[in-house]
């Protein structure tokens, strides 16, 4: 089955790790993906840097390299290249920073920015949602890294990217430009980088809207993982329907489907 695919996208949280711990078979299982094609892990979390990413899956017993993670902060940055070295402002974490500043990206004060770019803020105050709305009424325009709503961790839900957009349209601004799954930004930035067509890939996630809608719209077969968000129950009826379903993804690798009706 896996031989028909040239590359395969993979999501980090719920297919490899899941909270903090990795998902048993995971390393094994990616190791035998890599020898049939090309491997990417695609992930919304903007919170690290392909550095920082890798270094956190290092820390959980998964080791892959930085040029082998995408995370929405590095897609962001790469995405807003098209506009040149851009002047940013931006809500997030270390992540964002890091890859913008390694793209060329200036960072300036909220006074200045012609961008403002938004991820998953775990030190969001009102004093940085005032420096955004200071920004927005000065005309730059908003990118958004993701819209998740929530981020797991090993003490279960915290609030992801999805709040902090979420307060901005709360003050009457939307996103110009979502670029994490299920946007078509990511899944390209991804395609480009990997020289592949969308149908010679295999996306494979934990979530029905983002990884498997997402690619789907793009003409990728999908894999979905019970390993993470979506359960069996949820995948019944569910609107979207992926190419696979498996337990988890040394099942998939070993050709193990489940039947969903
Ligand atoms: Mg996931």
């Amino acid at each position: 089955m896996l031989g028909q695919y040239k590359a395969f996208l993979l999501d980090i949280d719920g297919v490899l790790v899941r909270g903090g711990v990795p998902i048993p078979g995971a390393q094994e299982a990616l190791t035998q993906l890599r020898n049939t094609g090309k491997v990417l892990l695609l992930t919304n979390n903007s919170t690290k840097s392909r550095v920082g990413s890798a270094a956190r899956l290092r820390e959980c017993g998964i080791f892959v390299e930085p040029s082998e993670i995408f995370p929405s902060s590095y897609v962001a940055a790469q995405f807003l290249r098209r506009f040149g070295c851009v002047r940013y402002w931006y809500i997030g974490e270390a992540g964002i920073r890091e890859e913008m500043e390694a793209a060329g990206h200036v960072l300036v004060g909220p006074e200045a920015a012609e961008w403002l770019v938004v991820g998953m803020d775990r030190g969001l105050t009102y004093e940085k949602l005032a420096q955004a709305l200071r920004a927005l009424l000065r005309g730059a325009r908003l990118l958004a890294t993701n819209e998740d709503k929530t981020f797991p961790t090993p003490e279960g839900l915290v609030p992801g990217a999805g709040a902090v957009v979420g307060a901005l349209r709360g003050m009457g601004f939307s996103p110009q430009f979502v670029v994490g799954k299920p946007s078509a930004i990511a899944f390209e930035v991804a395609l480009t980088v990997l020289g592949v067509q969308a149908k010679e890939v295999l996306m494979i996630g934990d979530r029905l809207e983002t990884d498997i809608g997402g690619a789907a719209r793009l003409g990728m077969d999908t894999a979905l993982v019970l390993s993470g968000v979506t359960g069996a129950e949820e995948l019944r009826g569910a609107p979207v329907r992926p190419t696979y379903v498996a337990r988890d993804l040394s099942a998939l690798v070993r050709g193990e489907f489940l039947a969903v009706d």
